[in-house]
């Protein structure tokens, strides 16, 4: 038996002025590490480790890193006295030599080693050196007595640092932490799991993540925390998901055929009928926003096209019918007043309030605009990030929607929910996400899919054309859909090529003229690129959809979820040039309408094969999913977007892509325990239903 009673590691609560060596002035230097107590300085878990088992000699300085016992045999003051910065600016070198070469020690500030590093006395010696001056040099060394207990070789912990903390403070608080506490660390992983597995006992992988005894042991006690975190994290994805579910299952038993009074009027407004997708993604949405202890939290997925604003839209209704607010975002300024706009035209004749936000909304509109969301009196606002900018504040917020969600960074979703009392999220996204992510960033959503198309829309053909021989039947075959009374696009990978930049690629300012003078003098050719300012985009994006400007040369603003339904034709310059997923997006602003739309991607003489292999998908299919799928078998899981999506879910050790294996071992077993055991009463999974109790590792509301 032991003499304590063991412990999670979460709930070793003593402080950290309980250990050796930490006084109060450290205190809020480890907070700022988020460290409060010893539980979670064990916690903390070194970002790498070094090796310092093998024996590197000096002479070897250029491979690796050196690691030998040295022999002290002169020093030296570098401009010791005098000097107008006097002691401070002094150096002092060290000369010392193992049986291979002889090396300096360049010690900055540091007059005490002189005494120290006493001619004669043998150190054990670790740094990175590099020649300089004549000497093999090291400014970045570790240097100990070789009489000391404290030998050099084994493997060495790095840890995260902050400032006023140093790699030694954290290696000595560890190391007390450890010598007090860690024998009584106890397991939070089943038994059965622990042998099926072969991993180490709780409390030995936390020594071993410290200070491994060798690399087996690391990779050991990794796996052991990897695993750990996985199936900790699933366990409650399940958990939580059960009761959402049973929730949702209670709740639309109540509430009947679906659809809101608003919603239904707006249905009844449209000049076409919801596909049987946004119609399941309605009903999803309503589902889970009639909850009112539990936010929702849904991925609407739908291939370009699909109609995924008009979802987001009636998700706003529902909303508003509540007397709360909504605000949509969108990536750029572009799509975000075009979907202003719609908002307008669909949503005020049904009584809503809508407002129109980016960076560029300046001055008094500004103000009164932010006084209108703080009052309550704007329903729905749609806009660009600046949406939930500090200085915004909101009545009641209750749903934000998220379009285009892989083109946002990682902390869009924490910053909306500091914004309202946990609104209801619906993400939105063309382009599939990755399964590691799905099972992880995205675990805890619900995902909605669209998998049709509203009716009558043809796919778009597809033509490959080399540039110097086919430009000009191109620019013909164009010609003739402009005389039929359809718009055209034409997309190129610069905005103007200049003096510095100059490059034989085809640029869209001067594409612009000749397209005007020379190839379509009969139609309006405009341009549009991210550098004209916000209101000339507008206006020129206003009279393209209006139709009094006939062909639109432009960048890659017009990439995302841009609509114009009478436009027919995307011409791509220099194709190969563009990733997979902007040519899909690029070609998915055609073939809006039920007109048959045709995208022409224009390749430069020198293809290489990677290009040839995207191009060759292009024109193989339409659909996002495949596209996807072939732009990570191209680019390799290395690309992944979003990977560091799931910095956010707070996994200390665990890596969802690099641990692919290890997470779907974790997700099968926490999913079986659940569905066989949901209680937890098994003698074995009691310690499950201790943890949940005592310290979760995953609050709910993160996962
Ligand atoms: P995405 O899913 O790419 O965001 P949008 O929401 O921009 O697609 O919709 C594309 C076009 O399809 C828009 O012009 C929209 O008005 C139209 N649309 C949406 N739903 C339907 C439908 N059920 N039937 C016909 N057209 C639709
Ligand atoms: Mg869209």
């Amino acid at each position: 038996m032991r003499a304590k009673a063991s412990m999670l590691i979460r709930t070793i609560k003593a402080p950290l002025t309980s250990l050796k060596g930490i006084g109060p002035a450290q205190v809020p230097k480890f907070a700022n590490l988020g460290i409060a107590t010893v539980g979670d300085l064990l916690r903390h878990y070194p970002r790498d480790w070094e090796d310092r088992s093998a024996i590197v000699p000096l002479a070897e300085f250029g491979r690796a890193q050196v690691n030998t016992e040295v022999t002290v045999i002169a020093s030296d003051w570098i401009g010791r006295s005098g000097g107008k910065f006097g002691r401070q600016r002094a150096i002092l070198k060290i000369y010392v030599e193992d049986e291979s070469a002889r090396a300096a020690l360049v010690c900055f500030n540091r007059p005490w080693l002189e005494k120290q590093l006493e001619v004669g006395r043998r150190f054990f010696l670790w740094g990175k050196f590099e020649y300089r001056y004549g000497d093999i040099q090291s400014s970045d060394f570790d240097i100990r007595p070789a009489e000391s207990e404290n030998r050099m070789e084994g493997i060495f912990p790095i840890y995260p640092l902050t400032e006023g903390l140093g790699q030694k403070n954290l290696h000595q608080a560890v190391g007390f932490a450890l010598q007090k506490y860690a024998n009584d660390i106890e397991n939070e992983l089943p038994g059965e799991l622990i042998t099926r597995y072969g991993l180490l006992q709780k409390s030995d992988a936390v020594k071993a993540i410290h200070f491994p005894e060798s690399r087996e042991r690391l990779e050991l006690a990794k796996k052991t925390l990897v695993y750990e975190e996985f199936f900790w994290h699933q366990l409650t994805l399940k958990k939580s998901r059960a009761r959402k579910k049973a929730d949702t299952l209670r709740q639309s038993s109540a509430c009947g055929s679906g659809l809101s009074p608003l919603q239904q009027r707006l249905i009844e407004r449209l000049p076409f009928r919801l596909t049987a997708g946004q119609l399941d993604a309605v009903a999803a949405i309503n589902g889970d926003m009639a909850d009112t202890d539990f936010p929702m939290s849904r991925l609407l997925q739908g291939d370009v096209g699909s109609g995924k604003t008009l979802v987001s839209f009636m998700a706003a209704l529902f909303i508003a019918e509540k007397g709360a607010q909504a605000a949509l975002m969108a990536p750029t300024e572009l799509l975000a007043r075009q979907h202003a706009e719609n908002a307008a035209s669909l949503l005020e004749p049904l009584g809503l309030r809508i407002a129109y936000l980016t960076g560029n909304v300046k001055a008094e509109g500004r103000k009164e605009l932010l006084q209108h969301l703080a009052a309550g009196e704007i329903d729905v606002v749609v806009g660009t990030h600046a949406l939930f900018s500090k200085n915004v504040v909101y009545k009641n917020l209750k749903l934000a929607v998220i379009d285009e969600q892989h083109r946002f960074g990682v902390n869009q979703r924490s910053m909306i929910m500091e914004k309202g009392e946990s609104p209801h999220l619906l993400m939105m996204s063309a382009t599939p996400i990755p399964r590691t992510l799905e099972m992880t960033a995205f675990g805890d959503m619900d995902v909605s899919r669209i998998l049709d198309m509203p009716p009558g829309r043809k796919e778009v053909k597809t033509h490959l054309a080399k540039g110097s021989e086919s430009e000009n039947r191109v620019y013909d075959f164009v010609r003739q859909r402009l005389g039929e009374g359809r718009q055209a696009y034409f997309v190129y990978p610069l905005i103007e090529n200049s003096e510095e930049t100059f490059s034989d690629l085809k640029d869209a300012v001067s594409m612009k003229e000749k397209l005007a003078k020379k190839v379509f003098p009969r139609f309006t050719v405009a341009l549009v690129h991210s550098r004209l300012d916000e209101e000339e985009r507008r206006r020129i994006m206003e009279s393209f959809r209006a139709g009094e400007i006939k062909v639109l040369v432009a960048t890659t603003v017009v990439e995302v979820g841009v609509d114009v339904p009478n436009a027919s034709c995307m011409v791509i310059a220099h194709a190969e040039r563009f990733g997979l997923s902007a040519l899909h997006q690029l070609r998915g602003r055609v073939g809006r309408g039920t007109e048959q739309a045709y995208c022409f991607l224009i390749y430069s003489d020198r293809l290489t094969d990677e290009g040839k292999d995207k191009l060759k998908v292009m024109r193989e299919t339409c659909d996002g999913f495949k596209i996807a799928e072939a732009d990570l078998r191209l680019r390799g899981p290395g690309q992944i977007t979003g990977t560091e999506q799931s910095g956010h879910i707070g996994f200390t050790i665990a890596d969802p892509v690099l641990d692919i294996g290890i997470l779907e071992k974790a997700r099968g077993d926490a999913a079986a325990i659940y569905e066989n055991d949901p209680d937890f009463a098994l003698e074995d999974h009691r310690i499950i239903a201790r943890v949940f109790r005592e310290a979760p590792p995953f609050p709910a509301a993160v996962v």
